[in-house]
C-alpha cells in the first residue's frame, strides 16, 4: 500500500531542523582576542620594506597554508573575487584579450576577466564534472584567448591534464577558481597551482572561513611578486626593475586583515576534518542514490578527492515523468522546512548560465559604450541563449544538488534525505496523477533558494 506523500497530505519523513552550522570556536575567539589586544589589526603599508606584504598573522596564514599543500607562494586577499581579478592582472590580461571562462559558477569567475578589459568567451561544461570540458575549450580558442578560467564546481576537480594540455604549448594562462574546493587533490597534486595560478574563497558560506576573504596560491615567483602589487598599491613599490613591463601594476587595496588572517589560520586546521565529514557523508548519499535509475551520481577518480561544496546529482525528467520542480518541491515536503540557505534539503538549476546575464547581453560592462566587447570591431561575440547546450539542460532540466552535505550533519541525516527521496519515487504516481503536475514550474535556483529562507540565521 502507498505511502501518502506529504505534499498531498501525507506525514512527512521527518520535521525535526537540520543543524545549523557551527564553525567558530574557542581558538577562533582566542586569535582575535589576541590581534585586537595587540593594537595592530592591519600590518600593511603601502610603501617598500617588510610591511609591505602584511604583518605577522597574514604572513603566518599563508605559510602555513603553502606548506600544507606544498605551494611556493601563498597571497592572502581580502576576498576571492579579489584574488581572481588580482590573478587576471597578474596574467597579463589588456583590453581585448579573450579569457575562456565557465558559464556555471559564481558570477566573478567570469567578470574579473572584464575589470581588466578581458572577454569572456563561454566554453561549455562536461556534464559529468560540471567543470569546463577540454573538448569546448579547445573550439573556443583563438589568437586573441589569453587564459583559461577553470572552476572546480561545488569541489570536484576540472580534468586538469587535459587542459594544461591545451593551454601550455599555446602560451595560455590558467588561473584556477577552487573557491568550493579547499585542499582538493587532483591526480594526488594539490589544485590551485596545478595551472599557472589559483585561489580559494573564505566567505561567510565557503568551508572555512574568516567573514570575508580570499587566497591566491602560485608556483611562479614572477606571478606571486604581480599579484603582491596588485594586493598592495603595486604603484607605490619602487623596486620593480625585476618586472619585464610594467602593465597591470597599477594596485588595489585587497589586503587581509590581522584579525581575519588569525581567523582564517585556525580556520585551517579544521579543513581536513570538514572535508573528512562531507566526504562520508557524500559516500552515502552516493552508494543510495546510484541505484536510483533516473539518477546520476559521480564518482571522484582514484588520486582525486571532491571536498563537496554541494551535494550535485542529476534528474533525468523523462525516465520519472515530472518536471524537477514537482520532484523538488515533492521532496522538500517530506523534509523539515529551512530555516536558511544552508538547511534547504534540495535545490535546483544552481545559477543560471552566465552569458545570460544582462551584462553579457548587452554587452556593456565598463562605462557605457559597450566596452570592452566592442575593443575587437571584427568580432561580434556571441552570447545568445544555446551557446553553451550542456550547461543549460544541467540549469533547466537536470541538475538537484543538496546543502545538507556538510558539517555537524550525519549519516542519520543523509538518511532521511535519501528516505524522503526514495519515498517520492516510489509513490511518484500520486504526483503524476495530481493537480499539481500541471507545468506551472518555476526554476528554483541558487538566488531564489536563498531569497526563500533569507540570508539570516
Ligand atoms: C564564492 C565563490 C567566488 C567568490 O568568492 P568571494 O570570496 O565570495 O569573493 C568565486 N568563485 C566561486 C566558484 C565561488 O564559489
Amino acid at each position: 500500500m502507498a505511502e501518502r506523500l506529504a505534499i498531498l497530505g501525507g506525514q512527512p519523513i521527518r520535521t525535526i531542523p537540520f543543524l545549523n552550522r557551527k564553525t567558530m570556536g574557542t581558538n577562533e575567539i582566542e586569535a582575535a582576542t589576541r590581534v585586537i589586544n595587540s593594537e595592530i589589526l592591519s600590518g600593511f603599508l603601502a610603501a617598500p620594506g617588510s610591511f609591505f606584504n602584511g604583518g605577522k598573522e597574514v604572513k603566518a596564514f599563508e605559510k602555513s597554508w603553502a606548506e600544507k599543500y606544498g605551494f611556493k607562494h601563498a597571497i592572502s586577499v581580502n576576498s576571492w573575487t579579489s584574488g581572481l581579478m588580482v590573478a587576471v592582472g597578474a596574467v597579463g590580461i589588456k583590453p581585448g584579450d579573450e579569457v575562456i571562462c565557465s558559464p556555471y559558477s559564481m558570477s566573478a569567475s567570469a567578470t574579473a576577466a572584464l575589470f581588466y578589459g578581458g572577454i569572456p568567451v563561454f566554453a561549455d561544461l562536461d556534464p559529468e564534472t560540471f567543470c569546463l570540458d577540454p573538448k569546448s575549450i579547445e573550439e573556443k580558442i583563438t589568437s586573441k584567448t589569453k587564459a583559461i578560467i577553470v572552476v572546480h564546481l561545488f569541489g570536484g576537480p576540472a580534468d586538469m591534464d587535459s587542459i594544461m594540455k591545451i593551454a601550455k604549448p599555446r602560451g595560455i594562462k590558467v588561473i584556477e577558481d577552487c573557491a568550493q574546493a579547499p585542499g582538493v587533490f587532483y591526480k594526488n597534486k594539490a589544485i590551485g597551482a596545478i595551472g599557472d595560478i589559483g585561489g580559494f574563497s573564505f566567505n561567510f558560506h565557503k568551508h572555512i572561513h574568516c567573514g570575508e576573504g580570499g587566497l591566491l596560491v602560485t608556483n611562479d615567483d614572477e606571478l606571486a611578486f604581480r599579484a603582491q602589487l596588485i594586493r598592495n598599491h603595486g604603484e607605490n613599490c619602487f623596486d620593480l626593475s625585476k618586472l619585464s613591463d610594467l602593465g597591470n601594476v597599477i594596485g588595489g587595496n585587497y589586503r587581509l586583515t590581522e584579525i581575519q588572517a588569525a581567523i582564517a589560520f585556525e580556520q585551517l586546521k579544521k579543513l581536513e576534518d570538514i572535508l573528512e565529514r562531507r566526504q562520508t557523508l557524500a559516500k552515502y548519499l552516493n552508494e543510495r542514490l546510484s541505484k536510483i535509475n533516473g539518477i546520476s551520481v559521480k564518482e571522484v577518480e582514484e588520486g582525486s578527492t571532491h571536498a563537496y561544496y554541494m551535494y550535485p546529482f542529476r534528474f533525468h525528467e523523462d525516465i520519472f515523468g515530472i518536471s524537477r520542480n514537482l520532484f523538488l518541491r515533492a521532496v522538500s515536503a517530506e523534509l523539515p522546512k529551512p530555516s536558511n540557505w544552508e538547511t534547504t534539503p534540495l535545490a535546483e538549476g544552481y545559477v543560471k548560465p552566465l552569458y545570460l546575464n544582462d551584462i553579457y547581453q548587452q554587452k556593456i560592462a565598463i562605462g557605457t559604450k559597450g566596452f570592452p566587447f566592442n575593443v575587437n570591431k571584427e568580432v561580434n561575440y556571441d552570447y545568445s541563449k544555446g551557446i553553451c547546450p550542456v550547461t543549460e539542460k544541467l540549469y533547466y532540466q537536470e541538475m538537484l544538488y543538496s546543502p545538507l552535505v556538510r558539517e555537524p550533519l550525519s549519516i542519520e541525516d543523509m538518511k532521511d534525505f535519501v528516505d524522503a527521496i526514495e519515498k517520492v519515487i516510489n509513490n511518484i504516481d500520486q504526483l503524476k496523477n495530481s493537480d499539481l503536475n500541471n507545468g506551472t514550474d518555476e526554476i528554483h535556483d541558487a538566488v531564489k533558494a536563498v531569497e526563500d529562507v533569507g540570508t539570516t540565521k
